[in-house]
This record gives structure tokens, C-alpha cells and sequence, in this order.
């Protein structure tokens, strides 16, 4: 959630615009922080996009676009495995942004199986804000149980696997993890893969 993943699909996208491309970018309606019809990243950089109840609402809105962002993958639940193939297999390029793992650091989906379909991945990592090194996971800091819990930004903090783990053994944790990753290593990074998927590689990155 530290990781840049929503300003690196705010890009992936600009650049499709430039290209004259007709983009459309969406987000589960779940998720009204900020803005309800805008894309906002934590560095305030902005895209229009539009909030929608269901995955399967994508399929029509998209029908005109050449690009289709979808912010908060995690949100939307399983039905975005087919929507997204179904866009991808239609020729559109479609360009998934979204957290890998849930509080306890296990696979979120759908995001996995998003992963697994996508012809290009991207993991994006935070800094663990206690050591300096690349996170992959999200330190909860408030008490709250369930996987979605929206909002403020100031219950999460980027951790890496090291201090995460330190963390949950002490029982301290409100665990959460966050955007991320899956390199076992403790390597870099954190939150966020960028998940795209397009028919045909396109040089566009
Ligand atoms: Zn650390």
C-alpha cells in the first residue's frame, strides 16, 4: 500500500494516452477513500476512474477501451479472473493493480490467479520503515479482524519479512500484510504487483 502501485498503473496508463489510446480505469466501489471518482495515489497524483459494484459490471463499461486499469484488484473477488481474460482474449490491454497478500501475509485473492494468467508481472516494495529494507508486507497497527479494512492509511506500516515476522512472534501485531510480493527471499521490495495482461507484447513499457 506503500509501493507505488497505484502511480505506477496512473502511468502505465498516461503513457497509453498519449498514445491516443481510449482508457478507462476502475476501482471496487468498495473503496471511497479519497475520492469517489478518481483514482488518488498516495502522492496525490490523480486519474479519473470509475467505481463500480461488481467485476462483471467491467466487461460493458470497457467495451469501447483500448486500456482497462484496475485499481484495488483485491477487492473485487474472484469474478475478476474471467472479466480480466475475457477483456484480454477481446484484445484490449488490460493493466491490474492490486495487494498480494492479506493481513496474515497469505495470498490474496484474487491476485494469484491474476498473476498466474498476467504475460508480465510487476512486485513493487515500500521501505520497512523500521530497518530501511525493502518491504513486503504491511504492518496493521490498529485492532481490526477481517481482511478489508479500509481506510486510514496511518494503520498500516510497510514492514519487510524479517520485521514483520519479529513482530507477529512477539504477538504485537495486529497483522496485516500488505501489497505485496512474493520473492521468498527477502529481496525487495514491497506491496504491490502491478499485474498486466495484454494480448499482444506490446513495447508500450
Ligand atoms: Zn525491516
Amino acid at each position: 500500500m506503500f509501493s507505488g502501485k497505484t502511480e505506477e498503473l496512473i502511468r502505465r496508463v498516461r503513457r497509453a494516452q498519449i498514445a491516443r489510446q481510449r482508457t478507462e480505469i476502475f476501482k471496487p466501489a468498495i473503496d471511497t477513500r479519497y475520492s469517489e471518482d478518481e483514482v488518488v495515489s498516495h502522492d496525490e497524483s490523480a486519474l479519473r476512474s470509475t467505481a463500480v459494484a461488481s467485476a462483471s459490471q467491467i466487461i460493458l463499461l470497457a467495451a469501447d477501451c483500448d486500456v482497462v486499469g484496475v485499481d484495488e484488484a483485491q477487492f473485487f473477488g474472484d469474478d475478476l479472473v474471467g472479466v480480466v481474460r475475457q477483456l484480454a482474449e477481446s484484445g484490449k490491454r488490460v493493466i491490474v493493480a492490486g495487494l498480494d497478500q492479506d493481513y496474515l501475509g497469505e495470498p490474496f485473492e484474487p491476485m494469484p490467479q491474476i498473476m498466474a494468467i498476467a504475460e508480465y508481472v510487476t512486485k513493487l516494495h515500500a521501505i520497512c520503515v523500521v530497518c530501511g529494507n525493502p518491504a513486503n508486507h504491511s504492518q496493521r497497527l490498529v485492532a481490526g479482524e477481517g481482511r478489508v479494512l479500509l481506510g486510514a492509511k496511518e494503520a498500516y506500516e510497510p514492514r519487510c519479512r524479517d520485521c514483520f515476522d519479529l513482530a507477529l512472534s512477539r504477538g504485537d501485531v495486529h497483522a496485516e500484510s500488505a501489497d505485496t510480493t512474493t520473492e521468498e527471499a527477502a529481496s525487495e521490495k514491497a506491496p504491490a504487483p502491478a499485474s498486466e495482461t495484454s494480448p499482444v507484447p506490446s513495447g508500450n513499457d
